[in-house]
């Protein structure tokens, strides 16, 4: 399934998490639904370095996925070698998010780690529709 785009809710909440987090590492794993990322598996665990995170999401048993998130303590957004072996490893979508962890403050590469273009998509999640 190829990924159209993320859900700004989901955006948020990567955001959010990541703010709250700093200057440790936040993580997950994107989960797609219909080629929109709507969901964010967040790891487990509390200590947390400036690879560790990173690290972790390696270990998961689990590793199939539509890619991952994780923040940076800095400015920095570039993959790190790490990064880039994990990117290899599950999904074609991977989203590093830098200081401020803003709208504006986070990247999105392919499974190569080129930047790729991903979307920002205001849908209704279906939980919220009345019946
Ligand atoms: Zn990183």
């Amino acid at each position: 399934m190829q990924v159209k785009g993320i859900a700004r809710d989901t955006l948020d909440f990567i955001l959010e998490a990541s703010r709250s987090m700093a200057p440790e590492e936040f993580a997950g794993l994107l989960q797609e639904k219909d080629g929109i990322i709507t969901e964010v598996l967040i790891l487990p665990g509390t200590e947390s370095s400036d690879t560790s995170a990173v690290l972790r999401l390696y270990m998961m048993p689990n590793m199939k996925a539509a890619g991952s998130v994780h923040s940076h303590p800095g400015h920095n957004r570039s993959p790190s070698e790490a990064d880039l072996h994990l990117f290899s490893k599950t999904g074609n979508c991977h989203i590093i998010v830098g200081k401020p962890y803003s709208r504006q403050s986070w990247t999105c590469y392919d499974r190569k780690g080129k930047i790729r273009d991903l979307p920002v998509l205001d849908i209704e999640f279906e939980e919220d529709e009345e019946i």
